[in-house]
């Protein structure tokens, strides 16, 4: 068995204790005789794994009584809907566009109501955070909407926006359970978890709960309304049942690990090797301000397409795979999520190193 260090903005990937564990627990899952994926998502064994999950991650991130948690599915992407369809009683909410992700949410919105753009950095292929102190958000916005962390461009809200006291909503897909949160300055906050936390098919909604209504748009489908899934705990119908049972798997993981703040201290070191290394150096760069960097996703370029891709090339022959840029923007970038070890990119580096004794000027 050989395992590569895997770069890949996600599907990513996952610790390999949780992977080893999963294994183990494949055919006879606690003495059940079967497989997580085989067993009635209304018995015993399974209420356990939902139960347990909701609680460890209600530990985790330290979220208040007055939020629900939602394991959900449709991925990221169907809460573009399900947001404005669920929370557009004035039919009005206010975007803030930092990237491809925030921007078809923005444009999902503008099917349901008035979705206006009230910052944007499109202007420099979103390679900063807008200032987001003073915003011209409308009175009766229902909502103020944020992608967190812009996986594509590798920039992050280290400073939540003002909404002027509307509820913020916040796609935080690949930042979720990278560093503490406080949940109380969120209306709303979720996230697909095959970005840092679990595998596809999952999404984790963190919703207030007055938040939480039968007043949805007409024309919302039942499985779209955030109170059919609440009333029903996450059991309205069939719910991606293996892949919630990984995540609390990845949960109780991050807490043997010592839980949010210990894993944003790991991060925090993991990301400054790679951009102290990027910014000494004479043939790599980074795209993106300093002061808005991520610390989950990091693209970096040459300046040469060429070199790039055969950069892309010959790290993967030697074991650094899917460090090719989004399509969409080219160069590369390295996600480096919780379950990426330390050594894979301290190793990245002096891969990087190497290339650029090879390659320079
Ligand atoms: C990956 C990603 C999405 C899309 O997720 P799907 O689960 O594929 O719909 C949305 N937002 C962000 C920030 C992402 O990183």
């Amino acid at each position: 068995m050989s395992r590569v260090y895997n770069f890949s903005a996600g599907p990513a990937v996952l610790p390999e204790e949780v992977l080893k564990e999963a294994a183990a627990e494949m055919l006879d899952y606690r003495g059940t005789g079967m497989s997580v994926m085989e067993m009635s998502h209304r018995s015993k064994a399974f209420e356990e794994i939902i139960g347990q999950a909701e609680t460890d991650l209600r530990d985790l991130l330290q979220i208040p009584d007055n939020y629900r948690v939602l394991f959900l599915q449709g991925g990221a992407s169907l809460q573009f809907s399900m947001v404005p369809m669920n929370l557009m009683k004035n039919r009005k909410a206010d975007y803030i566009v930092t990237g491809q992700w925030a921007k078809k949410a923005f444009k999902e919105a503008q099917k349901y109501g008035e979705a206006r753009a009230v910052a944007s950095s499109e202007d420099k292929t979103f390679s900063y955070i807008p200032d987001c102190s003073d915003l011209p958000i409308a009175e009766d916005a229902d909502y103020v909407y944020i992608c967190e962390n812009n996986t594509i461009y590798g920039t992050k809200f280290w400073k939540l926006p003002d909404t002027k006291g509307k509820p913020l909503v916040a796609d935080v897909s690949s930042c979720f359970l990278s560093e503490p949160a406080d949940v109380s300055r969120y209306g709303v906050m979720y996230g697909g978890v095959q970005k840092n936390i679990g595998p596809a098919g999952v999404v984790i909604v963190i919703i207030r709960e007055d938040l939480i209504t039968e007043d949805v748009l007409p024309g919302t489908p039942t499985m779209c309304q955030y109170k059919i899934h609440a009333d029903a705990k996450s059991l309205y119908n069939t719910p991606p049942a293996y892949g919630i049972y990984i995540c609390g798997k990845v949960f109780q993981w991050l807490k043997g690990r010592g839980g949010l703040a210990a894993m944003k201290e790991y991060n925090v070191k993991k990301a400054k090797i790679l951009y102290d290394f990027l910014d000494a150096s004479r043939l790599f760069k980074g795209t993106v301000v300093k002061e808005d960097r991520s610390i989950m996703n990091v693209p970096f370029v040459t300046g040469d397409a060429d070199l790039d891709a055969q950069f892309v090339k010959e790290a993967a022959a030697a074991g650094f795979v899917n460090l090719k840029g989004h399509r969409t923007v080219g160069g590369m970038r390295a996600s480096i999520y919780n379950a990426m070890p330390i050594e894979g990119v301290e190793k990245l580096v002096q891969f990087m190193e190497k290339f650029e004794e090879a390659h320079q000027a």
